[in-house]
């Protein structure tokens, strides 16, 4: 197994890649962790660099048009995000493990361009599970629970397209499988 894999995390709306990506953050330094950049609003403690490099359309058409992006997709049909291609290549260059958590769409772009890129599905331990994360306090109106449900179906069935699976039942648990996937040793 290659010390300077890349590789994509990737899963349903609402399973929790952005907390275990954050965990892995955290308790795992060798894994380099791209930064999207993205036309979106900052979140309140969000930090440019740090969490994306917030950017306005135009840039984002920019790097598009100058094929500085890796992959992008439109997200929740409201903004851009995309993964900038030069620091991947760098830090694979410098064979040091990386690690993208971006959508489906996204993943299935890494597949086309980077063949050898390992990837990873993040799964509910259960479909009632991930129905009551994302249905959550029932704040939603019947047409939009709706809505998510069949989406949250049709990204499950993504599931066969991946290299590997992991179940996210404890955060830390998932971290660790991950990790191992990525061929590197719990500490
Ligand atoms: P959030 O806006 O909550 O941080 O992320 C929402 C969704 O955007 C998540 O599913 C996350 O995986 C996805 N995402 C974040 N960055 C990227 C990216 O660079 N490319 C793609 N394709 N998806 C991304």
């Amino acid at each position: 197994m290659s010390d300077a894999r890349l590789t994509v995390l990737a899963g349903p709306t609402a399973v929790g890649k952005g907390t275990l990506a954050a965990y892995v953050r955290e308790h795992h330094p060798e894994v380099w962790i791209s930064v999207s950049v993205t036309t979106r609003a900052p979140r309140p403690g969000e930090v440019d660099g740090v969490h994306y490099h917030f950017v306005d359309d135009a840039t984002f058409d920019q790097m598009v048009a100058d094929g500085e992006l890796l992959e992008w997709a439109v997200l929740h049909r409201t903004h851009r995000s995309g993964t900038p291609r030069r620091p991947v290549t760098e830090v694979l260059a410098q064979r040091r493990p990386a690690l993208l958590e971006i959508d489906l769409q996204g993943a299935r772009q890494v597949r086309e361009s980077m063949p050898e890129a390992f990837l990873v599905f993040l799964k509910p331990p259960s479909w009632e599970e991930l129905v009551r994360r994302l249905v959550g306090r029932g704040t939603e109106d019947e047409a939009d629970r709706a809505r998510r449900l069949e989406t949250a179906r049709e990204e499950l069935a993504a599931e066969s397209e991946f290299d590997a699976t992991v179940v996210n039942r404890e955060i830390p648990a998932a971290a660790a499988e991950l990790v191992e996937l990525m061929g590197l040793r719990e500490v």
